[in-house]
C-alpha cells in the first residue's frame, strides 16, 4: 500500500501531466472522464472502477458503457440519485460525484476482497481531482467559448450576406450536422417558404392538438424547450428562431438519449437559433417586401387595363393571364349569376362538362350565403367526386349581391399558397367594378335593343342590322309573320292568354332560326327574322318549318302566314332596307288574301 506523502507525490505528479497534456491536447469530454476513472483507479486500486453520467430527464446516473475497465459490467446499469448516499455508508464503495462541462458524473470505486484506502486519502485523491477538474473546466469553457463565438461568427457572415432562404437554411444544416453528428433536426417555419427538398423543412402547424407541444411553447415564449420521450429513445430540444421582430420558427432537434448533449451546446443552440432567426427574418423581410411591390405592380397593371372599357369577355381572359401566371393554376372558370348562372366563355373545359353542376351549386350557396372568398387546400366530398384538391373562389359582390364567382383549381392538394390567395383576392375586388359595370352595361344594351315581353329583338335593332348588312354583305332573307286571327284569341281567352301565345310562337321561332339570323318584333303580333346569307328557296323551307312548329306547339292553336323576300347584289334596281320591307310584306299580304296559314315567297 502507498504511504500518504507517496501518495501525495504520485498525485501531484500525474495530475500535473495530466493538466498539461489536456490543455494541449484536444480532449473531449468523454476522453477525460475515463483517463480520471483510470487515474483514480490507479490511485485508490479497488477490483472495480465504473463512471456514471447523470440524466437529468430520469433523474437516474446511468453507467457509460464507453470502455471501460475492469469488471465494470458487473455494477449496476443506473442508480438512482437518492441512492448515491447509501453507497456512502457502504464500506465496499467509494462514490465520488463530479462536474464536467457542467455535466454531472459520478465515479464508483468498489473494493471487494481489497483494503479500502483510508478516509484520508479518498479524501486528497478528492480533493486533487476536483481542483483539477476546475482547472480544466476554465481551460475548457475559455476554448470552447473561443470556438462558438469563431463558429458563430463565421455562421453570421455566411448567413447575412444573402437573402436567399435556401442557402440560408444550408448553411445552418451544414453547421448543425459538421458540429452535431449524431443529432437528427427539422427546421418548423411559421411562413410556408419554397426551399430545396433535401432540406427537412417543416411548416408549423397551428391545430389544436399542437398547441399542447413543446415545440409550439418555445414558439409562443421565445424559450428553448427540451423534453424527454424515453419510449423512443430520444429526447428533444426546441430552439426558437427569434429575430429582432419576431420568432419565425423552432429549430426542433433530437438527441438519441445514450448520446450526453453538452450543456454549453444547449447554450450554443440558443445563440445559434438566435443567429438563424435573424437571418431568417432579414430574408423573409427582403422577400415580403419585393413580394408586396410586384403584387402591387400586378393589381396596378390589372386595374389599370381594366378601367380600359373592356367588353366581358376581355376582362375574363385577362383575369384568366393573371390567374394562370400567378397562381399556376390547372383550370379557372368565371360564373355570372344574374337570375340565372352562366359559365362565360374564357373558362376551362372543365366548367363546361355536366360533371361540374353539384359543384357549381355547393360553390354557389356557400359564396351566396357567407359572401367570402374560398380558401380549401384538401377538398373531399363523396358526392361529387371532384377531380380538384386545391379550391379558391372568389365572389364579386356588388350591393350585397353574387354578381359572378371566379374559381381557381388545381388537382394536387394545398397547391396554392395563402400570399397567392391574398393576391389573387386583391386582384379580382380590383376588377369587380370594371365587371359590374359591363354587365349591368349589357344588361342595360338588352333593355334597349329587346322587346321585354317575347325577348325578341327590338325593330330597330332589326333594321339597323339589315341597313348594315346590306352595305357590307352579299345577300340575305327577310321573312315576315303574322299570326292569323289573333284578335280572335284575345277575345275568346282574354288579353293574358294572347300574350302568352304570343311568347310560346317567339320562342319556337328562336329556337328554329340557327346561329347568325335574328328575330325581332315587328309590329303587334308580327314578327320578322333576318337571315344573312340565305337564298329565296333555303328562307322559304325555314319559313315553312316554323309555320308548321308554329301550329303544333302553341296553345291555344294559332296559324301564321308569312311573306319572304330575298336580296342580293347581282339583283337589278334598288337594293335597300325599304325595298326589301315592301316586297316582303306583299308576300305577306298574299298569304293573308290566299286564305291565311301559308308562306308567300316574293
Ligand atoms: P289577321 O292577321 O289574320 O288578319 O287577323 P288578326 O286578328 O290577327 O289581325 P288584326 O291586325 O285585326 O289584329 C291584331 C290583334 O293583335 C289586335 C291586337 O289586340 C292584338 N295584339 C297586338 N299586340 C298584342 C300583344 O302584345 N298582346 C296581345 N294579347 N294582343 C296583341
Ligand atoms: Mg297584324
Ligand atoms: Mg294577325
Amino acid at each position: 500500500m502507498t504511504s500518504i506523502p507517496n501518495l501525495y507525490g504520485i498525485v501531484h505528479q500525474s495530475y500535473f501531466e495530466l493538466l498539461s497534456t489536456i490543455t494541449n491536447k484536444s480532449y473531449n469530454k468523454i476522453e477525460i472522464i475515463v483517463i480520471l476513472l483510470e487515474k483514480m483507479g490507479e490511485f485508490l486500486n479497488p477490483s472495480s472502477a465504473v463512471v456514471y453520467y447523470y440524466d437529468e430527464f430520469k433523474n437516474i446516473y446511468q453507467r457509460m458503457d464507453a470502455d471501460l475497465n475492469l469488471n465494470s459490467k458487473l455494477e449496476p446499469k443506473f442508480i438512482l440519485k437518492e441512492d448515491v448516499f447509501k453507497y456512502k455508508k457502504n464500506d465496499v464503495k467509494i462514490t465520488f460525484p463530479f462536474t464536467v462541462d457542467q455535466e454531472e458524473f459520478l465515479y464508483v470505486f468498489t473494493f471487494t476482497n481489497r483494503k479500502l484506502p483510508s478516509e484520508e486519502n479518498v479524501e486528497f485523491v478528492k480533493k486533487e481531482t476536483e481542483t483539477l477538474l476546475k482547472m480544466i473546466g476554465k481551460f475548457r469553457v475559455k476554448k470552447r467559448s473561443n470556438w462558438y463565438y469563431q463558429e458563430l461568427f463565421e455562421l453570421s457572415k455566411r448567413i447575412f450576406a444573402t437573402y436567399d432562404m435556401n442557402t440560408i437554411l444550408k448553411e445552418i444544416s451544414g453547421r448543425l450536422e459538421r458540429n452535431y453528428s449524431e443529432i437528427s433536426y427539422t427546421f418548423f417555419l411559421s411562413q410556408d417558404t419554397e426551399v430545396s427538398a433535401s432540406l427537412p423543412v417543416k411548416t408549423m402547424e397551428y391545430n389544436d392538438i399542437e398547441t399542447e407541444n413543446l415545440s409550439t411553447k418555445a414558439f409562443q415564449t421565445g424559450e428553448l424547450q427540451s423534453e424527454s420521450k424515453p419510449e423512443i429513445n430520444a429526447s428533444y430540444i426546441y430552439a426558437p428562431l427569434t429575430g429582432k421582430q419576431g420568432i419565425y420558427g423552432v429549430l426542433e432537434i433530437n438527441v438519441p438519449l445514450n448520446t450526453s448533449f453538452p450543456k454549453m451546446g444547449k447554450q450554443f443552440l440558443i445563440e445559434f437559433a438566435h443567429v438563424a432567426g435573424k437571418a431568417i427574418e432579414a430574408a423573409t423581410l427582403f422577400q415580403n417586401s419585393k413580394h408586396q411591390v410586384s403584387d402591387l405592380t400586378i393589381i396596378n397593371d390589372t386595374s389599370h387595363q381594366l378601367n380600359s372599357n373592356l367588353d366581358l369577355g376581355e376582362i375574363v381572359s385577362l383575369l384568366k393571364e393573371q390567374i394562370q401566371s400567378t397562381c399556376h393554376a390547372a383550370d379557372v372558370g368565371f360564373i355570372k349569376f344574374y337570375d340565372e348562372y352562366e359559365i362565360l366563355s374564357g373558362s376551362s373545359a372543365f366548367f363546361h362538362t355536366s360533371d361540374n353542376m353539384l359543384f357549381m351549386d355547393y360553390l354557389y350557396k356557400k359564396t351566396k350565403a357567407y359572401k367570402e372568398p374560398l380558401f380549401i387546400g384538401n377538398f373531399s366530398d363523396e358526392e361529387m367526386l371532384l377531380p380538384y384538391r386545391s379550391v379558391m373562389a372568389f365572389p364579386m359582390v356588388q350591393a350585397g349581391k353574387v354578381l359572378s364567382l371566379t374559381v381557381i383549381l388545381h388537382r394536387d392538394s394545398y397547391h396554392f399558397s395563402f400570399d397567392q390567395f391574398k393576391l389573387m383576392q386583391a386582384i379580382i375586388q380590383h376588377s369587380a367594378l370594371a365587371m359590374a359595370n359591363t354587365i349591368l352595361k349589357d344588361k342595360l344594351k338588352e333593355a334597349v335593343i329587346k322587346d321585354y315581353l317575347t325577348g325578341l329583338y327590338s325593330r330597330n335593332f332589326l333594321e339597323e342590322t339589315i341597313e348594315r348588312h346590306m352595305r357590307e354583305g352579299e345577300r340575305g332573307i327577310l321573312m315576315l309573320f303574322d299570326i292569323d286571327d289573333f284578335k280572335k284569341i284575345n277575345d275568346s281567352f282574354g288579353h293574358h292568354v294572347g300574350d302568352q301565345v304570343l311568347i310560346q310562337v317567339s320562342s319556337t321561332l328562336m329556337n328554329h332560326i340557327g346561329p347568325g339570323n335574328i328575330a325581332a318584333r315587328w309590329g303587334g303580333e308580327e314578327i320578322a327574322i333576318y337571315a344573312p346569307n340565305m337564298n329565296l328557296e333555303e328562307g322559304y323551307i325555314l319559313a315553312e318549318a316554323i309555320s308548321m312548329q308554329v301550329e303544333l306547339t302553341t296553345d291555344p292553336t294559332v296559324t301564321l302566314s308569312s311573306g319572304v323576300s330575298a336580296w342580293n347584289k347581282e339583283m337589278k334596281g334598288d337594293q335597300d332596307m325599304l325595298t326589301l320591307f315592301l316586297r316582303t310584306d306583299k308576300a305577306l299580304y298574299e298569304a293573308k288574301n290566299n286564305g291565311k296559314n301559308q308562306v308567300i315567297k316574293n
